[in-house]
């Protein structure tokens, strides 16, 4: 679901950028750190919460409960996703609370008071859960109908449903979580649709964002599709950034749209939900029935199809990043060539990496592996490429 929503909201410099002393890269460093293990923490507990579900029979045992309880196969399939998923919610809570509330407090990147944070939790579980729930049955449904063929239509499912989220995220979903007001910066608003104009982008309207109740941390995004599409600010841009800086940053969200990259990423996500679901096909075949499922549609074997393809989308992680970082150096590569403007590139990506606590300089590794955006040396790298006379003028400055 984040994953789905990030396609088209794009979480471009949350995790990048960085700042010029050493004690705050240092702080970003730790930061960093933290958080990476709090991710692998987070998985493995995920991953070994499922298999002890499959291992010690308890799956088995919740579905052959349910359907003595339940009317029909829908409702088992409900109510089996539902106790799992609450059951997981409820043993992840420490988990979440010290990643998403004590950590981000304590580097001074959240805003929010407990409450405020918790009640988001609620909602997001309940929004996860009204989104993740009629998947899980057409998923099952298709088990039932198509016991071979299922893997392949779910792919294709999983474009049309990516599309559907695209154009109700920006109107539905996001209204949720933060409140929307048209921007009332007229020259600020005039400047960005003259950028839009001049790529022949229509956007319906310009909004700010109430970030600053949640986080430090700034963004801004275009988002929606036809007529949903905007133009979204968050709040904590308009301190700090000067008018040519934000421009920089809806001039590299124009590229993602002019490249086609939300079809690239969802093309390039659904082959592998294709290859997950077809290698789930093979796992439920072959060893479903040793944890006590009827059959690959049996709610049972839900840990097994989940795990499988968690394995598969983990095996592919670093290039499923390798291909998200080529798609925003060539948005990169359209802004700075739309804009002509390296010196606000460069200045918006160093305040916006000091601002959201990011690596100026990662380990390689660890960016091969993890980093959906380059580096902000990388970054600002590529400008200097390309406007060397600019890297001249920096020098002698
Ligand atoms: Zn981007």
């Amino acid at each position: 679901m984040r994953a789905l929503l990030c396609l088209n909201f794009d979480f471009s410099f949350w995790i990048d950028p960085n700042s010029q002393t050493g004690r705050e890269d240092e702080r970003a460093k730790t930061y960093n750190r933290t958080k990476r293990v709090l991710f692998v923490v987070e998985l493995v507990y995920a991953l070994a919460f499922l298999l002890i579900l499959l291992v010690s029979g308890a799956s088995s045992a919740l579905a052959r409960s349910l359907e003595i309880l339940a009317t029909n196969i829908w409702l088992t399939v409900l109510l089996y996703v539902f106790i799992v998923g609450v059951a997981y919610d409820v043993i992840a809570v420490p988990l979440e609370f010290y990643g998403g509330f004590v950590h981000e407090h304590r580097y001074g990147q959240s805003t929010q008071t407990f409450s405020a944070w918790a009640w988001d939790q609620i909602k997001s579980k309940v929004v996860g859960f009204a989104i993740a729930a009629p998947l899980i049955e057409a998923l099952y449904w298709l088990l039932r109908a198509y016991p071979h063929r299922w893997w392949l239509i779910a792919s294709v499912l999983f474009i049309a449903f990516a599309v559907v989220m695209a154009n109700i995220a920006p109107v539905l979903l996001m209204p949720i979580f933060y409140k929307f007001i048209p921007l009332r910066d007229e020259e600020l608003k005039k400047r960005l649709l003259a950028l839009c104009e001049k790529v022949n982008t229509k956007v319906r309207g310009v909004y700010e964002m109430d970030m600053s109740r949640k986080t430090r941390a700034a963004n801004a995004a275009l988002v929606g599709l036809g007529n949903t599409r905007r133009i979204v600010l968050g709040d904590t841009l308009f301190e700090r950034y000067e008018p040519d800086e934000i421009e920089a940053i809806l001039a590299h969200e124009l590229g993602h749209h002019m490249n086609w990259d939300m079809w690239k990423g969802l093309l390039f996500q659904s082959a592998i939900s294709m290859l997950g679901f077809f290698v789930a096909s093979v796992v439920l075949n072959a060893y479903g029935a040793s944890f006590g499922s009827r059959g690959p549609a049996d709610i049972t074997s839900f840990p097994l199809l989940v795990l499988t393809c968690a394995g598969v989308a983990l095996v592919f992680l670093p290039v499923s990043n390798a291909f998200s970082r080529r798609l925003e150096r060539r948005a990169d590569s359209f802004a700075l060539t739309i804009t002509g403007d390296p010196a606000a590139f460069v200045s918006m990506m160093l305040k916006l990496g000091e601002q959201n606590l990011s690596e100026f300089e990662p380990n390689p590794i660890v960016e091969f592996i993890l980093y959906s955006h380059p580096s902000v040396k990388r970054r600002i790298a590529h400008a200097r490429r390309m406007f060397p006379a600019f890297e001249g003028k920096a020098a002698e400055g």
